[in-house]
């Protein structure tokens, strides 16, 4: 019976991870903090220790993280970049101590030299040197392919492009492989989420997805404006050098012009390295970086090929990860925010505290489940934590400091800002009033952000005083601001005014993809977006897409689809659509301006079944456009050619029904180098 249990609880534990794994390293947008996270990892590991049958060999505990992204090309490491594992408490790195001496035939009573890293929270890199240029560069990956993000990476001043030996007589090795942690220091930080707020677009949670979202920018030019710094930490790949410790390494790193964080340092034992460990834990806010612990490196490099790796980590080091910052602080009042699509999030107002270095007057609630869940009231005296991110989160209550006077908090009826009644969807609340005042300055906001319309001088403070002033009720009213009306208004000169006219009349000429993204329709981003105007083209066309067709698309499930339908179904989004067709909005996709290096593949709409051996799906993608070609993903009288790889499917089944072109991996090849 328990077996029972635990064979569920691993099966869950592995997706929930899988979850997670996507949520952190495909999307740089963590749900639960690290702390959390490793605690997962954890119980899965133990449940997997007890019940080895059933470790799938899909499980996250076999694997070190997610698949990279797909907009850059992969690089294949020549050494595997594993991931460490965590500890979280003195006793684990003695733990440790004692199974490397055990594994090496060391005596108990023989002392082991550790180097002992300050643990930056950034993006590990890999930085490749040929005869002393950096000539490549990328991302950890999933451990064994990584981003080429060698463009990037060349814009990170701490890089340098030309290895300059301190001391003339060393001579620069052939290939030399440097690791290190790409990372942005907290003022950049800080700095940069500032602009955000500016632009209304949304902030980074913390450094180290500030540092990994600016890393993986297809545009080099902004990477270089955010200020990434680079720690280097050890020597991968080399030919030709021979070295015989870490601390060694760590010095000829520094020798060749690499920053090497100055705390490092050698520790002669392991009781010596806990100490120094405890002595950070108190320095922690010092730095003008994140530190999220320590690393524990064995130093000489003999001991550490003796110890190897496990499946996913050297044996030879361990981190050991601070337990997050912690304050006590008293919920004054709870406040409720409305988002873009009407979505209702409690938020505590606190005394202010001081935590991790800032202080805090706002956390977090998430939704009202949460709040009956933890039993959190007004004049609760409460925990509230921050582990790396920006927007600080409620523990528990403290219930012991109770003194009657404290109130429940009700869910709300009606909206805070229009009165409306709201719907439980789930564990949310939602106004669904299409001209709630709280939701459009949310969707006017995001519809003039930069990842959407990208309208510049239409910031938050405006469009709070245009709506507020009635000059704006929905998006489309963007449309028909005038100068005269906008002169009137605080803060505003002729010479804005009139910038912001034309920056207005500038963005009717979008693209089809920003558009439907500035839409604002639930549950498409960006990227969905760019799949919609793809495929359908026009706005007209998408609005009367049904169910079934947006899910036939690859990428789209039935939520998404579903949301999509539901919008364009709504008198009122209609309207608006009307208006801004109206007042001159771009409503088609307009022309990709790819010049056909190849007149078989130019112009010719490609889809993509089963899978192929050379190229991963969005490989062949690549190339396509590359040569100007277009790639679907359902299949149409239209389609020119499909591309069957193994265990093709019904897309197969469709294009010999509609007389397509089929080609296999050996045809396409043929046809894309002719
Ligand atoms: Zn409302």
């Amino acid at each position: 019976m328990t077996q029972l249990i635990n064979k569920k609880r691993i099966e869950q534990l592995q997706s929930l991870i899988r979850y997670h794994d996507r949520k952190y390293y495909v999307e740089n947008n963590p749900e639960i903090t690290d702390y959390e996270y490793d605690q997962l990892v954890k119980e899965l590991e133990h449940l997997e220790k007890l019940h080895p049958e059933f470790i799938a060999p899909d499980s996250p505990t076999r694997r070190v993280g997610e698949k990279p992204l797909t907009h850059f090309p992969t690089l294949e490491h020549k050494i595997p970049m594993l991931s460490i594992d965590n500890t979280y408490s003195e006793e684990e790195l003695r733990e440790f101590d004692r199974r490397i001496k055990r594994m090496a035939g060391i005596g108990n009573q023989q002392d082991i030299e550790y180097v002992v890293e300050l643990k930056i929270d950034g993006v590990a890199v890999s930085l490749f040197y040929e005869n002393g240029l950096f000539v490549k560069g990328a991302t950890r990956g999933d451990g064994f392919r990584g981003d080429d993000v060698t463009a990037n990476l060349k814009t990170v001043r701490q890089i340098p492009l030309k290895l300059e030996p301190l001391d003339g007589e060393r001579e620069i090795p052939p290939v030399f492989e440097i690791r290190g942690e790409i990372y942005m220091p907290n003022k950049a930080f800080q700095k940069l989420n500032e602009e955000k707020e500016e632009k209304g677009e949304p902030q980074f949670a913390n450094p180290r997805n500030a540092a990994a979202g600016s890393l993986k920018l297809l545009d080099p030019r902004i990477t270089a404006q955010r200020n990434l710094c680079l720690f280097a930490y050890s020597v991968g790949y080399r030919e030709g050098l021979e070295l015989m410790t870490h601390m060694q390494c760590l010095e000829y790193i520094q020798r060749f012009g690499l920053p090497v964080n100055p705390y490092n340092c050698l520790r002669k034992n392991i009781e010596e390295a806990i100490q120094y460990c405890n002595e950070w834990d108190m320095r922690r806010r010092e730095p003008d970086y994140m530190i999220d612990g320590m690393v524990i490196k064995v130093n000489s490099l003999t001991l550490q090929d003796r110890l190897g790796y496990t499946s996913k980590a050297p044996r030879w080091v361990i981190s050991y990860k601070f337990q997050p910052e912690q304050s006590v602080t008293k919920i004054e009042k709870i406040t409720l925010q409305v988002g873009k699509t009407g979505t209702i999030t409690p938020v505590a107002r606190l005394i202010p505290v001081l935590l991790a270095g800032t202080t805090v007057c706002r956390a977090t609630l998430h939704n009202f489940d949460e709040i009956r869940r933890k039993d959190i009231r007004i004049g609760d005296y409460v925990i509230v934590q921050k582990a790396g991110e920006i927007i600080p989160q409620v523990v528990h209550v403290l219930r012991e400091k109770r003194n009657g006077s404290e109130e429940v908090f009700h869910e709300p009826v009606n909206c805070p800002a229009c009165n409306n009644t709201v719907n439980r969807e789930g564990v949310y609340l939602r106004c669904h009033n299409p001209s709630c005042s709280a939701q459009a300055k949310r969707l006017i906001k995001f519809f003039a952000g930069r990842d959407a319309m990208d309208i510049e001088g239409l910031g938050p403070a405006l469009i709070e005083q245009l709506v507020d002033k009635g000059l704006l009720n929905d998006y489309a009213d963007i449309y028909i601001l005038k100068e005269e009306d906008l002169i009137q208004l605080e803060r505003m000169g002729k010479k804005s005014a009139s910038n912001l006219v034309y920056a207005v009349e500038e963005s009717k000429h979008r693209d089809l993809s920003r558009l439907i993204c500035a839409l604002g329709i639930q549950n498409v981003g960006s990227h969905t977006a760019e799949v919609l105007a793809e495929h359908f083209g026009s706005l007209d066309q998408l609005a009367c897409a049904t169910q079934n067709e947006l899910e036939s698309l690859y990428e789209i499930g039935p939520v998404v689809a579903k949301s999509i339908v539901t919008f364009f179904q709504s008198k009122h989004t209609q309207g608006i659509i009307e208006k801004l067709k109206a007042r001159g909005v771009n409503t088609r996709k307009l022309p990709t301006l790819r010049e056909g290096k190849n007149p078989k593949i130019s112009g010719k709409s490609f889809v993509i079944t089963g899978t192929l051996q050379k190229y991963s799906r969005k490989e062949a993608e690549e190339v396509i456009k590359n040569l100007g070609g277009r790639v679907l993903s359902g299949i149409s009288k239209k389609t020119d050619y499909l591309i069957a790889g193994e265990d093709p499917g019904s897309k197969l089944d469709r294009a010999k029904e509609l007389h397509i072109s089929i080609l296999n991996e050996e045809t396409f090849e043929a046809l894309i180098s002719s």
